[in-house]
């Protein structure tokens, strides 16, 4: 993957306040990168993100925002997974809640397992993440092999 990368990121409706104040704390590791994000979660981003880049004069790519998770952004970000088209997935799911859309959250979790995509699902985690070296510059991904798979005599 690129230096400058595509990063996901959700959180349910308990976590937003814990995602916008990590993204807030790392708003100058985070500005150069492209941000895709289910809808309400992508809308909370844009805010910040905007109102941050005016604040320090610095240009800033929109947030690329799906649909809302329940009505099929974690599908949406999930099949963005499948054809490469994310890097990195920060998604703040929250615990203590069931979610209407469950099996889509499950769905996206998985891809991002499958392929190998650096996925951070909690405060910390996040911050591991963003702090690695290989969150600003290029990183190769090991493809995984699914030839056992897809050359498999039905
Ligand atoms: P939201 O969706 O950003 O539209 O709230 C998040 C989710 O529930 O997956």
């Amino acid at each position: 993957m690129k230096s400058v990368k595509n990063i996901a990121v959700v959180a349910h409706d308990h976590c937003k306040k814990e995602l916008l104040d990590f993204v807030d704390c790392n708003f100058e590791a985070l500005v150069r990168h492209n941000l895709l994000a289910t809808g309400t979660t992508g809308g909370l981003v844009e805010d910040l993100i905007s109102r941050r880049a005016a604040e320090a004069g610095l240009e800033h790519k929109p947030v690329n925002r799906m649909k809302s998770g329940p009505l099929g952004g974690d599908q949406q970000l999930g099949a963005s997974i499948a054809e490469g088209r994310i890097d990195v997935l920060i998604f703040f799911w929250d615990p203590m809640q069931p979610q209407p859309h469950d099996v889509d959250v499950k769905a996206l979790l998985r891809l991002a397992v499958l392929y190998n995509i650096p996925t951070a699902s909690n405060r910390s985690s996040a911050e591991f993440l963003i702090s690695s070296p290989y969150f600003q510059k290029e990183y190769e991904i090991r493809p995984e092999d699914f030839s056992y798979y897809t050359g498999r005599a039905v």
